[in-house]
């Protein structure tokens, strides 16, 4: 794994793959000077960190140097109220603007998660990034009316969001602070309690967007939550009223599987099933829970599968967060942008890696060769290998959303 990222490579990865003229097209938001002031970051062997760096909009210049320093990892940061180099000349230089970002990474649902832990990931637990997804998209837009929302791959273990609508990037501290606390349940020994008689109408759309996505199901049974007697019986814990736990536990022991458990919890709670079951008369429909226990399934769903934010990653309008495109050091895997309604399909072992793009491009390169001595006087010029490769179709969402977040 060690020279996942050797110079050799990531200079050609740089030169052939990287799209940088989208990148420095996003960050411009049709305004030049707004790219001038943005902090970019190079990010080199050892941890060594070059910060406040820009260029403008030279993509020529910003590819050169790319390619000739071969950063393990580029770094995108905030636009200030002058240009970052010559931030020792000006006493009042301030981050004043950047994109919303939200981070999202799987070892903070150690606590919950039964099939891996720590680094490693699979597509059992990838099911929470595809809720999580699905949820805080959903929540951006209808809670927020953020409109340009852009899903990135981090490469190994989880999700980033950027949000650029104008109104999200002109967000201070605060403000940030603010969306991220309003979207964030559960944090440290932060957990969901739906006691109150009341239930704020932000957790009856995120439980509603968590039960329609097609992963929950899957989740639930694949995380063995309902299988054996002594993890049911912790589930059932939650439900408030004695008796009616009690009743439960009854049924539970004679249901023969954790799929029967999950569909008598979801007729005895969910409002949806519930509704549906009763217009079709099947006479399948339990008496409804007690008030003091109605919530029990959407506290458990929400407990264990609402989106788990990095908290500190959104307050702060300087934080730097790694450019879409860079490429994992541990994985090699790119972090490439996925399109919201997609990500449950993604197979984590079929994204693209560095190695095998390379191994793409040598044989494109490969090719051209052969054809240009048989045509000598041909020049075509400079071309763009990796519109002929894996790595085109998420160049392409990656352009979808700046195209609508430079119209605004
Ligand atoms: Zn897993």
């Amino acid at each position: 794994m060690a020279d996942i990222l050797n110079e050799t490579r990531l200079k050609d990865y740089y030169k052939h793959f990287y799209p940088y003229k989208s990148v420095l097209k996003w960050l411009s938001y049709n305004n030049p000077e707004y790219l001038r002031n943005r902090e970019f970051a190079f990010i080199l062997e050892n941890d060594v960190h070059l910060r406040y760096l820009n260029f403008g909009d030279a993509s020529d210049q910003f590819h050169k140097e790319l390619v000739k320093v071969a950063p393990q990892k580029i770094d995108l940061g905030a636009v200030y109220n002058h240009c970052p180099k010559t931030r020792h000349q000006h006493k009042d230089f301030k981050a004043v603007e950047r994109e919303l970002v939200f981070d999202i990474d799987l070892t903070d649902y150690d606590e919950i998660r039964n099939c891996c832990s720590g680094a490693s990931v699979c597509q059992k637990c990838w099911r929470w990034m595809a809720i999580a997804v699905r949820c805080l998209d959903k929540l951006l837009e209808d809670h927020f009316g953020f409109q340009h929302r852009m899903w990135v791959f981090s490469g190994r273990r989880g999700i980033h969001c950027w949000v650029a609508d104008a109104e999200a990037r002109a967000l201070d501290n605060q403000g940030r602070s603010a969306v991220a606390e309003y979207l964030s349940l559960i944090a440290g020994t932060k957990k969901v309690n739906l006691k109150t008689p009341t239930i704020h109408p932000m957790l009856v759309d995120a439980y509603e967007a968590v039960m329609t996505s097609e992963d929950i199901t899957p989740l639930v049974l694949e995380q063995g939550w309902l299988d054996e007697e002594e993890s049911w019986m912790k589930v059932l814990e939650g439900v408030e009223d004695r008796a009616f736990r009690d009743q439960l536990i009854s049924q539970f022991h004679d249901l023969a599987s954790a799929d029967l458990r999950w569909k008598l919890l979801k007729r005895q709670f969910d409002e949806t099933e519930r509704k549906s079951l009763a217009s079709s008369r099947s006479g399948n429909l339990p008496k409804p829970p007690p008030a003091n226990s109605k919530y029990f399934l959407m506290a458990f769903i929400l407990q264990n599968a609402y989106p788990r934010l990095d908290v500190n990653v959104s307050t702060g309008t300087n934080h730097l967060l790694k450019s879409p495109f860079c490429v994992h050091p541990k994985t090699g895997n790119v972090a490439v942008p996925l399109k919201a309604n997609e990500v449950g399909n993604v197979k984590l072992d079929q994204l693209p890696t560095i190695g095998g793009l390379i191994d793409e491009l040598s044989v494109l390169l490969s090719k051209d060769a052969a054809d240009s001595t048989e045509k000598e006087n041909d020049s075509p010029g400079r071309k763009l290998y990796y519109k002929h490769t894996s790595l085109a179709p998420y160049v392409e969402t990656f352009d979808a959303f700046i195209d609508g977040a430079v119209r605004g």
